[in-house]
């Protein structure tokens, strides 16, 4: 299904042009117009899911693989070192589009070196006990 007043809905389908790197029956990969680091990607789907648990299996079983392959793309023809695979769900989480995207995030060892880094917080081994409970709990 196709959300008409989605705008990640319209430049997957092609009805805004987009840089392009990828196109499949599924998927489009683009640039992002505000990006991170050179080459900075985003893989759409062709379909409106709002976020990761709103994705179908066909999907949900190819993105990854499509991952991979853009990254490898990015090192081969951009030259950079690694890539960071950024998925974000929810307000809380950084989410602005709600569409599901996975960000394909070119790195390079001379930088740019933090993008979206965290601040490391402590956690002692009964509390970790207790989150995975929580969790587990939920499944
Ligand atoms: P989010 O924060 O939702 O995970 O990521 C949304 C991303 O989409 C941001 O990095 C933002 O720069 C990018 N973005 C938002 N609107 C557009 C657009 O119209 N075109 C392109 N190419 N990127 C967009
Ligand atoms: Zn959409």
């Amino acid at each position: 299904m196709i959300d008409e007043s989605c705008i990640f809905c319209k430049i997957a389908n092609g009805q805004i042009p987009s840089a392009t790197v990828y196109e499949d029956e599924k998927f489009r990969v683009i640039l992002d117009m505000g990006p991170a680091t050179k080459g900075h990607a985003l893989i759409l789907p062709k379909e409106h899911f709002k976020n990761v648990c709103d994705l179908n299996e066909a999907y949900g079983k190819e993105v990854l693989a499509l991952a991979a392959k853009i990254g490898q793309g990015m090192m081969k023809g951009l030259g950079c070192d690694g890539f960071n695979l950024v998925q974000n769900n929810g307000k809380a989480a950084g989410q602005t589009v709600m569409h599901f995207h996975v960000h394909v995030i070119p790195r390079y060892a001379d930088g740019p070196k933090n993008i979206a880094a965290w601040e490391p917080q402590t956690a002692d081994g009964e509390e970790l006990k207790h989150l995975a409970e929580q969790i587990k709990n939920a499944l």
